[in-house]
C-alpha cells in the first residue's frame, strides 16, 4: 500500500513543542489540556499575521524539539518494511532542511516527503491508498471523495464522524487499521 503520513500530532507531539514556545513569546503559560482548537495560536487571541511572525522566529526550534508519538517510531519501521511510505506535511518550504533532519536524528524512514497545503490534491496525485492524520479538515475533506484517512485522535478533531473517517488513538490502532486496510485490498 501507498500511506501517506502526516508530521505534527500525527508522528510527533506538536502541541507541547508549539506551546513552550508560543509561552515564551507571550509570557503566558497554556499546557496541552487547554487546547481544543486544531490552530494553536488562538489560543493566545493571536491572528494569522501576528501568529507568523512567531512561528517564523521559532519554527526551528519548535519542529526540533518536537517528541515522537508513543510507539511511532516502531510501528512506522515496521511500515517502512512493508509499504510505500510518504510524509505529508503542511509545514512551509522553510522548515524543509529542519524536519529532514529531526527525522533523521529519530530514525525515521520514509520513501517520499511533501511539504504542500493541498494534502488531497498531492494524494491523489501520488495514488495514495490512505492518509494518517489528525487534521479535522483534512478528514472531511478526504471523505467528502471516499478516501480512507485514519485520523490520530487529538482533543479538536473528536466531532469528525463519517464512514470514511478510521479512529486511532495510539499508534497500536494505527497499525491495526492499516494491517486491515491492506488484507481488504490484497483481497479485492
Ligand atoms: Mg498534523
Amino acid at each position: 500500500m501507498h500511506i501517506g503520513i502526516d508530521l505534527d500530532n500525527t508522528i510527533l507531539d506538536a502541541t507541547s513543542a508549539h506551546l513552550h514556545y508560543y509561552n515564551i513569546a507571550s509570557g503566558l503559560s497554556f499546557t496541552p489540556d487547554d487546547v481544543n482548537d486544531f490552530y494553536i495560536y488562538r489560543l493566545y487571541g493571536w491572528d494569522e499575521a501576528e501568529r507568523n511572525v512567531i512561528y517564523n522566529k521559532y519554527g526551528h526550534d519548535i519542529h526540533w524539539n518536537s517528541s515522537p508519538l508513543p510507539m511511532a517510531v516502531e510501528i512506522l519501521q515496521q511500515l517502512f518494511n512493508q509499504h510505500q511510505i510518504s510524509i505529508i506535511t503542511a509545514r512551509p518550504l522553510l522548515f524543509r532542511e529542519v524536519t529532514i533532519k529531526w527525522l533523521q536524528h529519530h530514525k525515521i524512514n520514509y520513501h517520499n516527503i511533501t511539504l504542500i497545503e493541498n494534502k488531497l490534491q498531492e494524494c491523489m496525485n501520488s495514488k495514495i491508498d490512505v492518509l494518517i492524520d489528525d487534521g479535522p479538515h483534512y478528514a472531511e475533506e478526504f471523505a467528502l471523495v471516499n478516501k480512507p484517512v485514519i485520523l490520530y485522535e487529538q482533543p479538536y478533531n473528536l466531532a469528525v464522524t463519517n464512514d470514511f473517517v478510521l479512529r486511532a488513538s495510539n499508534w497500536i490502532e494505527v497499525k491495526e487499521h492499516i494491517d486491515h486496510l491492506a488484507s481488504k485490498l490484497t483481497l479485492n
